[in-house]
């Protein structure tokens, strides 16, 4: 049984069907089975394919690496391997205090080194971390998920993590001088498209320094454009101690990657110098092709895009049927009034040529987090059948 079977029998469905979805190709927002069907993406691999699937340049940026070599094992700044490359690149796009960059495989990799990160600058033992929060499945990401279902059968978690509700001042107050970082997602993803209030988190911002907390932000689904922002901090005026990042930073490779100020990362070379040790994590194919991405999302100016395209699909998905719309940038969540009820709409829409899906934490709420390269007509035919569904 796959993982969306298993989900489908938590929320009571007890004979779960497979996805009638057979993918065999896939082009900037649309995805193709073998008879030739396209169905409009409106996933992107969950904050994955930003710049739509197989972009030109990411293709040919693999190739390219691919004719060089592989893997090897030899960061060589001197030579400008993809890795340095890329992590310049980033920190050119970030905030003068996030200039260290260390790539991992993975969003949940790169969680688990925060952590560690935090722990061995701070020397503290206690993470906070927040309800409805998704960062990941390794044994410490899992820890951190913000719901008892999920983390129940993974005891004993990791020790030392306590939960605090999102956007209130219960969050702020537990932070305290013992406390190495407290982690949130910058919108909280699969929560269902949920915003931090703007004074919540410059609030807590202030608390992290006044206490010498570490802030940790997760934008393994908010980097990247979705927000309208490149960065999804950037809209709320704050910077954290460590970011995080997944998902489009690869362009469709496996990818993850903590950044922070020298002076925190150093703290990974003290004595043990065993700070964060990953064979593949920063694969040269890998920086390559989210280099390649990063580079096409910025010279295609797809975020200024993001609130135009934001508002149509908002402006089009006006219907009784529908109880709320939750969205911030390009991202959002349409919520109905019962996961059986979306689940009805989303099997629809597959039949109809749009691929959806729910959220983790908010299955009632259909998923809108579509490659930004996603065009109106293809929103508005998506819209269109959405409605339809609904009806
Ligand atoms: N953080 C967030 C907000 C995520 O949505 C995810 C994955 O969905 C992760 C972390 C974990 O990333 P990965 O699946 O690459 O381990």
């Amino acid at each position: 049984m796959n993982q969306r079977q298993l989900f489908l029998q938590h929320v009571g469905q007890t004979s779960p069907e497979p996805l009638a979805l057979e993918i065999t190709k896939a082009e900037g927002a649309l995805l193709f089975n073998a008879d030739g069907k396209e169905y409009i993406d409106l996933i992107g691999g969950i904050s994955v394919a930003n710049v739509g699937h197989r972009h030109p340049k990411v293709l040919a940026a693999i190739q390219q690496q691919l004719d060089a070599y592989m893997h090897i094992m030899v960061y060589g700044e001197l030579v400008q391997t993809p890795q340095v490359q890329y992590a310049k690149l980033l920190t050119q796009y970030l905030p003068a205090s996030l200039n260290n960059v260390y790539f991992t495989n993975s969003g949940a990799e790169a969680i688990e080194g925060a952590m560690k990160l935090s722990k061995r600058y701070t020397g503290r033992p206690k993470i906070i971390a927040c309800n409805f929060s998704y960062h990941g499945s390794t044994q410490g990401a899992l820890s951190l998920l913000g719901d008892e279902y999920w983390r129940s059968a993974y005891r004993p978690l990791l020790p030392g993590i306590t939960h605090v509700n999102y956007n209130t001042q219960e969050a702020i107050d537990a932070v305290d001088t013992q406390t190495a970082c407290i982690i949130i997602e910058t919108i909280q993803a699969e929560g269902g498209v949920k915003p931090p209030k703007a004074e919540w988190l410059q609030a807590l911002r202030k608390k992290c320094t006044e206490t010498g907390t570490l802030l940790v932000l997760d934008e393994v689904q908010a980097g990247f454009g979705r927000t309208g922002k490149l960065w999804g901090f950037e809209n709320f005026d704050i910077v954290p101690d460590i970011l995080v990042l997944g998902k489009a930073l690869g362009g469709g490779m496996p990818l993850g990657a903590f950044v922070a100020d020298k002076t925190i990362m150093d703290s990974f070379t003290l004595n043990p110098v065993l700070g964060h040790i990953t064979t593949f994590g920063g694969h040269p194919v890998c920086c390559a092709a989210g280099m390649a991405a990063m580079q096409a999302l910025l010279e295609e100016n797809l975020i200024a895009q993001v609130h135009e395209k934001a508002q149509l699909f908002i402006s089009l998905l006006q219907h009784p049927g529908i109880v709320a719309v939750h969205q911030y940038g390009l991202w959002l969540a349409v919520e109905f009034d019962s996961f059986t009820t979306n689940k009805k709409i989303i099997d629809a829409c597959i039949e109809q040529g749009v691929f959806s899906d729910w959220f983790l934490f908010a299955a009632n709420c259909l998923r809108i987090s579509p490659p930004l390269v996603i065009t109106r007509e293809q929103i508005k035919k998506a819209c269109a059948v959405i409605l339809e569904a609904i009806d």
